[in-house]
């Protein structure tokens, strides 16, 4: 079969399902990633035969596809603050929100300290592994309740060569954390129940649920039992730092303040409250 023969039923199959630019691009993707053709090479040579072997991925592809799999759980990768990352059903996609709370963090740290940092639910790695790329003096702990996250995180760390200490732990039935640190880091699960129908198939019906939701009378649940843990732990001038639900920020705050942290909220690329840190006075 030719390329563009498969690349029209490739189209017919998904229309309706989602937007022809984002079919397009799925596409262009995932010739790609299975036969090493770039979008260019096709246009330039468009009578290319498609291997077979090609072919049967991009059929199993294209099933994943009409199921609103996400992409990235097909190819198995994904990017994040310039890094590449493994994922799966088992860890959510990092988010470019979370790339900004990334950066907020680097901004806000010294590259030249040796400073201890706790990530609490890590999932795929990526905050973890992004800012022992970006520090690599500090001491990087990572914990999470899963241990099929961890197996993705531990396997992200390798390939982008940093050393963090990976740790399988529930934070809820935490009494302590498992040593002093100088800061903490959390996204944890904030989507409330009621907030699921403004969701996507893509992400209701096949990213973690243990990433993603918590119970509608007690969304902070995370955000009070972390703090507590931080407020115990962490030295004056110790900073915890929050990925948060948008409709909750005020709330969140305030959980801090009770705890003696000086709150900054702040907003993503989209306009919304998504995250907060606070500084242990
Ligand atoms: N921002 C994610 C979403 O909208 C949720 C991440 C989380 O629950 N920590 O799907």
């Amino acid at each position: 079969m030719k390329i563009t023969a498969f690349k029209n039923t490739f189209f017919d199959t998904l229309e309706g399902e989602y937007p022809k630019e984002e079919i397009g691009s799925f596409f262009n993707i995932l010739l790609q990633e299975f036969t090493g053709l770039t979008r260019l090479d096709l246009a330039l040579n468009p009578q290319q035969e498609l291997p077979a072997e090609a072919e049967e991925k991009l059929r199993a592809a294209l099933q994943r596809l009409q199921q609103h799999e996400p992409l990235q759980y097909i190819t198995g990768t994904t990017e994040f603050f310039g890094l590449n990352f493994q994922v799966n059903s088992n860890v959510l996609i990092p988010r470019p929100e979370t790339e900004e709370l990334v950066q907020w963090m680097l901004h806000d740290l010294d590259a030249s300290e040796g400073i201890k940092i706790l990530d609490i639910g890590t999932g795929s790695g990526c905050i973890a592994i992004s800012l022992a790329k970006h520090l690599p003096k500090a001491e990087i702990t990572a914990i999470d309740i899963s241990e099929k996250a961890l197996e993705t995180a531990k396997l992200n760390a390798g390939l982008n060569e940093v050393a963090v200490n990976f740790i399988h732990k529930d934070i809820l039935a935490a009494e302590g954390l498992p040593s002093k640190f100088d800061v903490v880091v959390s996204n944890p699960p904030y989507v409330r129940e009621l907030e699921k129908k403004e969701m996507q198939r893509n992400v209701l019906e096949h990213e973690p649920e243990t990433a993603l939701y918590v119970k509608d009378h007690d969304p902070l649940i995370f955000y009070r039992k972390i703090t507590e843990l931080a407020a115990d732990n962490l030295e004056p001038g110790g900073k915890l730092y929050f990925e948060i639900n948008q409709y909750l920020g005020k709330e969140t705050e305030a959980l801090l303040a009770e705890k003696n942290f000086a709150t900054s909220l702040k907003k993503d690329i989209f306009g919304v409250d998504r995250m907060l840190r606070g500084i242990k006075s």
